[in-house]
């Protein structure tokens, strides 16, 4: 038994986490949740109102299919041009930072698309990886230009969604100077809010510090099944690699969080070299 749980137990309830039928309106991806919950996409991690889904534009709409489709064909390139059509016609920190969530994830398929077999041709290796910076460091740009407009609007009003979407850039961009700051924003809103445990849960997870994250961890993993890339973050983070890899097998079953994947592959090079 650990600070977050049996590890039997977290697999019980990351299988008990259904398709909600609805997708993310900022990503498309399909949402895993608990009935009744608040819920956060488990592609880009921005929280979701039920009004948002109902008020998504239908030109927006269409092109989140569209983008889909080109990604279920592995046409990423083509999926890039839909993503930056998407931002250009909305500008939201919530949309701008779904953006950066696909450069993350394009950026991993090219630097994971290195073949070992091609020997001599190792040059296309390389091609690969360059490209693979190149889109990470796009990735990183739209997240700083996430933050500077929830800065704007946080100037003149206290929208705890918005310092949401700041905190996770600011974590996401290892700013934990900033984010400590935009956190104690979230917790001095006067309301109670789910969005407080998850913010506090990244927030510590980032720091590395388990024995207070695992408080908000666990009321956290009740509704949303992210928590549980956390608390294989902060497993992994203990050196305890094979009981991360226990929860992130049957997380990314259900989702393809690139942070997610991202850690489990770097949990199977630790295995190969080991
Ligand atoms: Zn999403």
């Amino acid at each position: 038994m650990s600070l977050y749980g049996s590890a039997s137990g977290n697999i019980k309830t990351i299988n008990s986490f259904q398709y909600q039928n609805y997708d993310c309106p900022f990503c498309a991806s399909r949402i895993f949740g608990r009935a009744g919950s608040p819920i956060s996409c488990n592609f880009c991690e921005m929280h979701i109102e039920k009004w948002q889904i109902e008020r998504l534009r239908p030109d927006i709409r269409a092109l989140l299919v569209s983008k889909k489709n080109l990604l279920a064909n592995n046409s990423w390139d083509a999926a890039a041009k839909t993503v930056e059509q998407i931002i250009k016609l909305d500008q939201s920190p919530q949309m701008l930072f779904a953006a950066a969530t696909f450069y993350e994830a394009y950026s991993n398929y090219f630097w994971h698309s290195v073949n070992y077999n091609l020997n001599g041709y190792m040059e296309q290796n390389s091609v690969n990886r360059e490209f693979s910076w190149q889109l990470l460091s796009k990735s990183k740009t739209l997240l700083f230009e996430a933050i500077k407009e929830c800065s704007a609007h946080l100037k003149t009003t206290r929208d705890i969604n918005l310092a949401f979407v700041k905190l996770l850039a600011e974590a996401k961009l290892s700013r934990l100077f900033d984010a400590k700051e935009t956190l104690k924003m979230i917790n001095s809103a006067p309301d109670p809010d789910p969005l407080k445990d998850y913010a506090n849960m990244v927030y510590l997870s980032h720091l590395g510090d388990s024995k207070h994250a695992a408080p908000y961890i666990q009321r956290a993993a009740l509704t949303e099944l992210n928590a549980f890339y956390y608390i294989a973050m902060l497993l992994a983070k203990e050196k305890k690699n094979d009981e991360a890899k226990r929860i992130l097998l049957p997380m990314l079953a259900k989702t393809n969080m690139p942070r997610a994947m991202e850690l489990l592959f770097k949990i199977e090079d630790v295995e190969r070299t080991a």
